[in-house]
């Protein structure tokens, strides 16, 4: 796997029990996944050389990040290197203006959208689709909301410019709330879809996920199943594929982005589903029949644990197993910093709020923010 984050940490655990032998691409040895994989190169995936290096020996490479140069991609295909996703998928992935202009061509619901070449080009934009507020992203080096720009005035249109990469103008959609769809498929064309989940953002970044979305209409949730299953169709993608998702107020669902790796909208399958994302994305690499992605409990909430004021999350340790002994702690082994994502919690069970209620406290208790 190439990259050394909690994805890749939590690919290489699922891989353990089927006995493969994981490899890592890693820029340091204090990442996340690096920590625990015993083979590591250490090294930047930007590097072609590197990559061949890391290539050799291996059957098949799949990512932790999208952020591997497109023609380093395709320059490992060349050399007969087996990539899952391969190239052609993971572009849509890595560029949001290619991305956009596949969903148009496949039909898939995407907010209104054009690649803008300057601000006066934005005001423009936004003109068309009924005025600011709008929203510009860069097409490519986003993530945890990096990359976006919530534009209410021409003013406010310069920065994203800056940066040296085409700009993409959407509409600002009135969302209701966030879904993901998440899927697997496997290089054979065996897919499964797990339940669609709703996903809350805390200033850009994933807070809380629960699976299933609750009171989604069954046709909708049906509907953004069959849409992420098509889409993972038409592009080709091999492993697991996470289509965000708005949902409108008048009942549609839009396309925001996709995401071809285990996602964090996921993390809820490692206690929640038969087979988690992380499991499944392993067999579908491996080309291997995919796992039951059904749910094991009526509810499952997920909270991210983001770094607080204290270095040392581990003391909490203590409250939170005694208070709660079903809950399920996922830690990256990452040092603590204020805001960055350090773990998440998952809970399940029969009731909602008290599913919820405990993945939020332990989510706060850990990060320091609930006290008692
Ligand atoms: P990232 O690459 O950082 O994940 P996203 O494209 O997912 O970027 O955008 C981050 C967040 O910004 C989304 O989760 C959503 O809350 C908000 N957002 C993005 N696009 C739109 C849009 N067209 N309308 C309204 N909100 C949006």
């Amino acid at each position: 796997m190439v990259g050394g984050g909690q994805l890749a940490r939590m690919t290489h655990e699922a891989g353990i029990p089927l006995g493969i032998k994981f490899k890592l691409l890693s820029d340091t040895p204090q990442d996340s996944a690096a920590q625990v994989v015993s083979e590591v190169v250490l090294g930047d995936y930007r590097d072609l050389d590197t990559l061949r290096d890391f290539a050799r020996g291996c059957d098949v490479i799949t990512f932790d990040h999208e952020h591997v140069p497109a023609e380093h991609l395709a320059a490992l295909e060349a050399d007969g290197v087996v990539i899952r996703p391969g190239r052609e998928a993971l572009v849509h992935a890595q560029d949001k203006g290619v991305m956009r202009a596949r969903l148009d061509e496949i039909g898939a619901p995407s907010p209104r959208h054009r690649i803008v070449a300057d601000p006066a080009d934005a005001a423009a934009f936004a003109a068309e689709v009924g005025g600011f507020p709008i929203i510009l992203k860069t097409v490519r080096g986003g993530y945890d909301g990096k990359g976006v720009w919530f534009v209410r005035t021409p003013e406010d249109a310069h920065d994203p410019f800056r940066a040296g990469v085409p700009v993409l103008a959407e509409e600002k959609v009135d969302f209701v709330r966030e879904l993901a769809a998440n899927i697997v498929r496997s290089p054979h064309g065996q897919a499964v879809a797990y339940p669609v989940v709703e996903s809350r953002q805390v200033d850009g970044v994933c807070d809380t996920v629960i699976a299933p979305a609750p009171g989604l209409d069954e046709e909708l949730a049906g509907q953004a199943q069959e849409l992420a299953l098509r889409i993972a169709k038409e592009l080709g993608v091999v492993g697991h594929l996470a289509v965000e998702l708005f949902q409108t107020k008048d009942g549609r669902i839009l396309v925001n982005e996709l995401a071809m790796r285990p996602h964090n909208s996921g993390h809820w399958t490692q206690d929640g589903a038969v087979t988690s994302q992380f499991a499944n994305h392993v067999r579908a690499v491996l080309d291997l029949p995919l796992g039951d992605p059904r749910p094991r409990a009526p509810w499952t909430v997920m909270c991210n644990v983001l770094g607080g004021d204290y270095p040392d999350m581990y003391s909490a340790y203590l409250h939170c197993m005694a208070r709660d002994p079903q809950l399920k702690i996922h830690m990256y082994g990452k040092d603590v910093k204020p805001g960055r994502k350090v773990g998440h919690v998952n809970t399940y069970g029969d009731d909602l709020d008290d599913v919820l209620e405990r993945a939020r406290h332990a989510a706060g208790y850990l990060r320091g923010t609930i006290v008692e």
